[in-house]
């Protein structure tokens, strides 16, 4: 009988990319909106609390294997920010446009002439939580600059002002299957991997 696990998640573009990441290994694949899950608060201070709070919710009210993710964009200039509330910056309604005006405006604020002023980067922090409450979390990053206006309709979120290092495009310009190869996502996940394949 295959493993059920549970994608601790209700953004449907995170739920996508680690549905397809989690595809070679032989779990039965649930996504947290199958189930009658609210979303916790994330009151954490860091992707891997947050993370943590997320697996353990779902891990909880399921009694499944539980992944979750926590991820968002830091910008150097801004300290940080978004950060942890990336989400948030959208707003109520996750509106990006907004977001990624917000990211600009700031920056404009701040006097630079250099390619430094747009050093940013990914992290997405994952975290398994099993029924039992034993929690394992693995952190990966991607390091690259912003650019405005935003372009590409690929991805979600903040994919359109961000270039990965060594690439012209943004993430929103890659095509899909492309920048899950390189994302955040995937270097924490290659972690992951190699303790999966342990198991
Ligand atoms: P949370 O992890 O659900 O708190 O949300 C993190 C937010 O960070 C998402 O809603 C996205 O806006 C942003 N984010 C995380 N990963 C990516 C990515 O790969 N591309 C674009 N935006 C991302």
């Amino acid at each position: 009988m295959k493993t059920k696990i549970v994608v601790a998640s209700h953004n449907q573009g995170k739920v996508k990319e680690i549905k397809n990441l989690l595809r070679p290994f032989k779990f039965e694949i649930y996504a947290a909106s199958d189930f009658d899950i609210k979303e916790p608060k994330e009151t954490g201070k860091t992707f891997i609390d947050n993370s943590i709070i997320k697996a353990r919710a779902v891990a909880k009210k399921t009694n499944f294997i539980a992944l979750a993710d926590d991820s968002g964009l830091c910008v150097n200039l801004l300290k940080g920010k978004p950060g942890i509330h990336s989400a948030r910056w959208a707003g109520k309604y996750k509106d990006f446009d907004l977001a990624m005006r917000k990211i600009e405006k700031q920056l404009s604020k701040i006097p630079s002439n250099s390619k430094e002023r747009y050093r940013a980067h990914f992290c997405c922090a994952l975290t398994l939580c099993y029924p039992t409450g034993k929690i394992i979390s693995f952190q990966g990053k991607i390091f690259g600059y912003l650019q405005f206006p935003p372009k590409g309709l690929n991805g979600f979120g903040y994919d359109p002002i961000f270039i990965p290092d060594g690439y012209k495009k943004t993430f929103g310009e890659m095509n899909f299957s492309f920048k899950e190869k390189i994302s955040h996502r995937q270097v924490a996940f290659n972690k992951l991997k190699k303790y999966l394949i342990k198991l």
